[in-house]
């Protein structure tokens, strides 16, 4: 095993001419945790908040300079620290919620990994951990769908919006999603949703409640922010739930607390997968579900595009440019497929 490895540092918060492709030393695992040689490294949005410095004032998730990005991978177990028995060299692993998955190696928390079935590809699973556990918390914790429920997603058509309309059909809400073009509304009818809204050209807020019968929806997943956040919160039905949970299109600062009570007594929360993903127990057991709905063909992943480790300016790129559907990998292994 070389000493040092391939990885993309930021050195300055910024765009995407901030990712370098630097020789760093390889990181050695300390007591509990395991140094996972890295197949594929996920792309997730929260990866352009950690380059352009949204999250410097986030203690969840720190962004100390120079770092590493990536908050997501999947690959094999190359050592293992002290104290650690659950996991053997050579298994096949994946994980998220751990920074540096831009690398050839990274150390994770042994508790923080999953391992994966010799039935799933790692891309797959690479897809599951990060966008799936996500779309998991929301429609299984922060807001428990089930039959005769009516859910709002925004960006249906991305890479938690395919999966969250996956999960709330499998639960059996009646989805209602909005992208922005009609190929993106057909693939979000193609994971099951039940309506699409083209909301660039629409007003989302009036189709939905002609959609609802002017009652409007149980719950709005918000992951679109400062141009839809207002709407979402006058989407909903009396005493519905709006999860505000990520900002593609800017981040909102500041809410008026009688902005709630005017859009219905609305009740309102802003979450972190870290706080849906606390334990070992909490993670694995997600992932298990994940994985089962999976081999059972329930559920379906959409890999968008692989991309060498080397293009990750042009991943985010894509990413922000609104140009995926679905899943953003950067290979980081070339034997991996
Ligand atoms: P996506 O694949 O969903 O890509 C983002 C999508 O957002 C775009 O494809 C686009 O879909 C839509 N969008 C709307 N306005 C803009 C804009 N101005 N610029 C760019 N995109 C826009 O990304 P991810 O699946 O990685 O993440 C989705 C969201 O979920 C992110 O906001 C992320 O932060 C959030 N998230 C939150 C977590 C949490 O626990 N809080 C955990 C994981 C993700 P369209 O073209 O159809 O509008």
């Amino acid at each position: 095993m070389s000493r040092t490895m391939k990885a993309i540092q930021i050195t300055h918060f910024g765009g995407t001419e901030q990712l370098k492709l630097v020789e760093i030393p390889r990181p050695e695992p300390g007591p509990g945790e395991v140094l996972v040689r890295l197949s594929w490294a996920g792309v997730n949005f929260i990866d352009v908040y950690m380059r352009n410095g949204s999250y410097v004032r986030s203690s969840t998730y720190q962004t100390p300079l120079p770092m590493t990005i990536g908050m997501e991978g999947s690959g094999s177990v190359a050592a293992l620290g002290s104290g650690v028995d659950d996991v053997g060299v050579g298994d096949r692993v994946a994980y998220c919620l751990v920074r540096g998955s831009y690398a050839e190696y990274a150390v994770v928390p042994a508790w923080k990994l999953v391992r994966v079935p010799e039935t799933i590809p790692l891309s797959v699973a690479t897809a599951l951990m990060l966008q799936g556990a996500t779309a998991h918390y929301l429609t299984h914790s922060a807001f428990p769908l089930t039959p005769g429920h009516v859910c709002l997603i925004h960006a249906g058509a991305g890479g938690v919006g395919q999966l969250l309309v996956r999960l709330a059909k499998l639960r059996g809400a009646l989805v209602i999603a909005t992208v922005s073009s009609p190929e993106k509304a057909a693939i979000a009818r193609s994971c099951g949703a039940d309506h699409c809204i083209l909301y660039v050209q629409t007003d989302f807020r009036m189709e939905v409640l002609r959609l609802t019968d002017g009652v409007g929806v149980d719950v709005v997943f918000d992951s679109v922010g400062k141009d839809t956040l207002h709407r979402s919160m006058r989407s909903l039905k009396r005493r519905g739930l709006c999860i505000l949970f990520g900002a593609s299109s800017g981040q909102i600062n500041a809410i008026d607390p009688l902005a709630l009570a005017e859009a219905g007594s609305i009740y309102f929360t802003r979450p972190h997968l870290a706080d849906y993903m606390v334990t070992a127990d909490e993670i694995r057991g997600r992932a298990v579900d994940l994985f089962t709905a999976y081999q059972d063909s329930r559920l379906s992943v959409t890999i968008d595009r692989e991309l060498p480790l080397g293009a990750a300016a042009a991943a985010h790129r894509v990413l922000e440019g609104r140009e995926t559907h679905g899943k953003l990998l950067l290979r980081v292994d070339e034997a991996a497929r």
